[in-house]
């Protein structure tokens, strides 16, 4: 499988080979800017679905990821795969959760075939070692990338800032892998101390914790900074794990096959009957790879994306017109990982739904690159929008209170503000037909504050994550000051 950018050729040399999967694993953009995407989308078929229903997350995952991966050998991906998606990693969620699932389904309503109800389900996307989804790729980047450095004698030096998912995802995938080392940014004391204790209690060689005393966006200037000094890029070898990286989106294609078995597998319809996810979206990485799986022939007939009051994106499913927000536009709301300006991957997207013409792609988003809007409404573009089978919705902090206290009071699950988000709108946008299965991004012992203001009373915490406040917390604080994190790589690397 070769990759092409949704901005037009990937390489500017005139007879360049389109790159492989290894040779994008580790940049992020395209040189032109623009996103990789798979040539085409490799197809299932339906006696492939059957077979696939009965294999286990890690071989689900080989029979999915071959089909975008052809440059490492199939043994070599199958034992990567083996020691990615294991009870252990992925056994810290609830504790009457089948860790050997991986991404268990839970019933909330199940479907009834007298009445013609689908049903209404989450799938547990959590129990990683972060609590949050993000390890169901990220834990694979992590083995993906020493194993392909490994092969290519290189090194890579990951810088990042976070406001907290994404980096402690990353550390708990990147830890202790040879080659591999990271600088993560992060506001300091502007996390929770749940947030904190999670990252700076790591204590291995190769992870390195920065707490800058500014807000976010400091960190992510710097961020900036440091990538756009292509000298010192090149000398240190400095790379991301952002949400755009192919790898992530592809190992996160694998958990819609595993839900819609796991959702169709009391029905009589079997690999005939269609299931709608609800999921909670910032950047569109999630919702993205349920687009793909569809794409590749996985039965699933509806996708619907939720956000939070940063409605950029239900904006555009509902008008076409695509808003990119300011920060001081972007709200902070108690599901600050959907906390969004813009989102990210939804060029992605976007390509597909104008037919994969580069050219619109790149007038399109030198609008966006440059802040402003873009309007598809009225064009045959967004006319075949029905055919992708996205609807979508909003939710505010006040539908989350009550769809936390819902699901609690209905069903006793806890779930989190962001799968509340989820539940809100899938609720919403149930059609009878068709089981619901909402993606659960987060546990909810990651946002306690809220699970408190809805419930009175705290979640429950996973037995590895007890008191981790205590331990002892390696970090470095430093001011608002790209110098400062430049010294700190030097003196890492000499
Ligand atoms: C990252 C994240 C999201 C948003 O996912 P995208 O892939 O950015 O759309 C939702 N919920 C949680 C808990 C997250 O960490």
């Amino acid at each position: 499988m070769r990759y092409l950018s949704t901005r037009g050729a990937p390489s500017n040399a005139p007879h360049a080979a389109a790159p492989g999967f290894s040779e994008i694993l580790l940049g992020g953009l395209a040189p032109d800017g623009g996103l990789y995407l798979p040539e085409y989308y490799p197809q299932v078929t339906t006696s492939e679905l059957e077979r696939w229903r009965e294999l286990s997350y890690a071989d689900l995952a080989f029979a999915v990821l071959a089909k975008f991966i052809d440059d490492i050998p199939p043994d070599d991906l199958k034992t990567l795969l083996a020691r990615t998606y294991t009870p252990q990693v992925y056994g810290n969620g609830r504790s009457d959760s089948p860790a050997s699932e991986i991404t268990p389904l839970r019933w909330l309503e199940r479907p009834n075939a007298a009445s013609g109800e689908g049903g209404l389900a989450l799938l547990e996307l959590s129990n990683g070692p972060t609590l949050a989804f993000k390890d169901m790729a990220m834990q694979l980047l992590g083995n993906l990338f020493e194993y392909v450095l490994a092969q290519r004698r290189e090194e890579i030096n990951i810088l990042g800032a976070t406001s907290g998912d994404t980096g402690s995802s990353a550390e708990y995938a990147m830890r202790g892998k040879a080659g591999v080392r990271v600088f993560m940014l992060s506001p300091h004391e502007r996390m929770s101390a749940f947030q904190r204790a999670q990252m700076y209690s790591l204590h291995d060689d190769n992870i390195h914790n920065i707490a800058v005393r500014g807000m976010f966006d400091d960190a992510q200037d710097i961020v900036k900074a440091v990538a756009n000094d292509h000298a010192f890029k090149a000398r240190y070898k400095i790379g991301a794990v952002n949400s755009i990286n192919w790898a992530r989106v592809a190992a996160q294609v694998v958990y819609y096959f595993k839900g819609y078995f796991a959702a169709t597998s009391e029905t009589a319809g079997g690999n005939a009957q269609r299931v709608a996810f609800a999921v909670p979206s910032g950047n569109f990485g999630n919702i993205c790879a349920g687009h793909i799986a569809r794409m590749m022939g996985l039965p699933i007939g509806r996708l619907v994306l939720a956000t939070n009051e940063n409605d950029v994106l239900d904006e555009f499913f509902a008008t076409g017109v695509y808003r990119p927000r300011s920060s001081a536009q972007t709200h902070a709301t108690s599901s600050p990982s959907m906390d969004i300006s813009k989102a990210s991957n939804f060029e992605r997207f976007v390509f597909d739904l104008v037919g994969r013409d580069p050219a619109v792609i790149r007038k399109l988003w030198a609008e966006v690159d440059a802040g402003r809007s873009f309007d598809l409404s009225g064009t045959p573009s967004f006319a075949r929008l029905p055919e992708f089978g996205f609807v979508s919705g909003h939710s505010t902090h006040a539908d989350r209170l009550a769809t936390i206290r819902r699901a609690f009071e209905t069903w006793g699950v806890m779930i989190d503000t962001h799968t509340a988000d989820g539940l809100k709108v899938g609720s919403e946008l149930r059609s009878s037909e068709m089981p619901m299965v909402v993606l659960e991004t987060a546990l909810p012992a990651k946002f306690e504050e809220t699970i408190v203001e809805a419930l009175g009373r705290r979640p429950e915490r996973p037995p590895a994550l007890q008191g981790i406040e205590d331990l002892p917390q390696r970090v470095e604080v430093i001011d608002v000051s790209v110098e400062a994190v430049k010294a700190i790589i030097e003196r890492e690397l000499h």
